[in-house]
């Protein structure tokens, strides 16, 4: 058996959509699993009225971002190239498919107007029938056909479908599907212009490339029949097919750029790891063995399975999404953590703290790198707050008992010269016992007094160490004027 041979195949129309995206991921899973296994990336730019000018950048920056490196493709070369369908078409070489398949008798010169089609497929859809093509143009020779086209005329190539019979074809993922051959309609393989449509392209391209796994959306599934009766007209090996399960936004919609669902440039932007984002698309209906729920790209290599891909669409949901983010934030050492984040933290604080500090005390609680800022917000100034906040049933705090507790606190951190976390620790617990109270009732209304948040990244003692003593007592000065009055 030779390698494993698959591509990704995305179309330049612009941003990378996070179904594009998981297919890319699962096409190189499958290429990787074998160690010889060779990953394509193949531009598909034959429909020249959906071209977005620099879509092919974000098609590339994307796969680097993402690891997913290819072994061959337009930038980096390789043996069956040239890797751009344009520049296929410049060779000539589906035109030459395209007649080799019409002496084959898989296909025909199509002479009709396509304006006088497109009108009798509108009525009968409309009458509610499905559109059959019955094309008179199959009655010409090939001969009487060249010579038109040699007078100039205007033609298509179409696909010939057998007009009884069945057709058979087999996806790893939905199984064995057998179709009516009448129920086919004979597409155009190479349109009007010479450009070859999707429908002959990617059958030529993917033989000619060696393809031997075709991983691609669902959206192909009902066309693949009538790609087996090219590949069988051909007589070239049919390859496996793996369909993938559409990724929805919900039960009825598929995630979609155009209803503003969130692409991976947007993700990314919104302080999402390439890493992380990958990690949690792989498992959008495919799930792996056991429960593990964090993969490196290595690691997806290793468990990834084409058996355990679903047949029903997978529902993006962004919670997941970001609790894999935080995951993958709180798994990193704390060196390379604080390489991504440091930008965010200098971004949200421009006093003089140790930004380090911040950057661990926030590594257990921040989701994305997005959130950063507003979870800093309160270190270059001190918010303003109500006093209600102090009223609290879990910590079981009120107003009076704050007052209480941060004089006693203000005294502590008063008589401390050095200013060390883990002195001030030492001497603010000694308080619970001195006021009979509840750890939380000292440490509680403190984080309070000297953040203005309810809700902090980071601990009293944590923030008051990174505060400085002169800002803490500052800030707690404050605070103790506002609840006396
Ligand atoms: N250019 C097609 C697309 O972007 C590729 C489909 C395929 O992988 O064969 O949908």
């Amino acid at each position: 058996m030779g390698e494993i041979r698959t591509r990704f195949a995305p179309s330049p129309t612009g941003y990378m959509h996070i179904g594009n995206l998981r297919t890319a991921l699962w096409a190189y899973l499958v290429a990787k699993k074998d160690p010889n296994g060779k990953f394509l990336l193949r531009i598909e730019d034959t429909d020249q009225g959906r071209l977005v000018e620099g879509a092919t950048d974000i098609i590339y920056q994307t796969m680097e971002q993402c690891g997913l490196k290819h072994d061959e493709g337009p930038d980096v070369g390789g043996p069956v190239g040239p890797y751009v369908q344009s520049e296929r078409v410049k060779s000539g070489l589906y035109m030459d498919y395209a007649k080799k398949l019409i002496h084959r008798h898989g296909a025909h010169y199509c002479f009709c107007d396509q304006e006088m089609i497109d009108t009798q497929r509108e009525i009968q859809e409309a009458r509610g029938e499905s559109f059959k093509y019955d094309d008179p143009c199959k009655n010409i020779s090939i001969e009487e056909a060249e010579e038109r086209i040699k007078n100039g005329e205007s033609f298509v190539v179409r696909q010939t479908i057998p007009t009884s019979g069945t057709t058979s074809f087999h996806d790893e993922v939905f199984g064995t599907i057998t179709v009516e051959n009448e129920t086919l309609d004979e597409s155009i393989l190479i349109k009007s212009d010479g450009f070859p449509t999707y429908n002959f392209a990617n059958v030529v391209d993917d033989h000619l490339m060696g393809i031997t796994d075709v991983v691609r959306g669902m959206e192909y599934l009902s066309s693949a029949p009538k790609y087996n009766l090219i590949y069988e007209a051909f007589d070239w090996d049919i390859p496996r097919y793996i369909h993938c399960p559409p990724v929805m936004k919900d039960e009825h919609n598929k995630l979609s750029k155009r209803n503003g669902d969130a692409s991976f440039q947007d993700l990314v932007a919104k302080g999402y790891l390439p890493e992380a984002i990958l990690n949690y698309i792989a498992m959008l209906g495919w799930s792996p063995e056991n429960n593990q729920e964090i993969f490196t790209l290595e690691e997806l290599v290793k468990a990834f399975n084409v058996k355990h891909i679903g047949t029903s669409g997978a529902i993006f949901d962004p919670v997941k999404l970001k609790s894999i983010n935080g995951l993958w934030l709180r798994g990193m050492d704390i060196d390379t953590y604080y390489e991504l984040v440091k930008p965010y933290i200098d971004k949200a604080v421009k006093g003089d703290f140790d930004k380090k500090r911040i950057a661990e005390i926030i590594q257990p609680r921040v989701e994305t790198l997005a959130e950063i800022e507003e979870m800093l917000d309160f270190f270059d100034t001190f918010p303003s707050y109500e006093n209600e906040l102090y009223i609290n049933k879990k910590m079981k705090t009120d107003e009076t008992i704050a007052l209480e507790s941060l004089k006693a606190s203000y005294e502590v951190l008063e008589g401390i010269n050095q200013w060390e976390e883990p002195i001030l620790h030492d001497e603010l617990m000694k308080l619970p016992e001195k006021l009979e109270k509840k750890n939380g009732q000292i440490l509680f209304p403190l984080r309070l007094a000297i953040s203005g948040k309810q809700f902090t990244p980071g601990g009293a003692i944590e923030i008051a160490g990174i505060l400085g003593k002169e800002e803490t007592l500052r800030r707690l000065k404050l605070s103790i004027e506002q609840l006396e009055k």
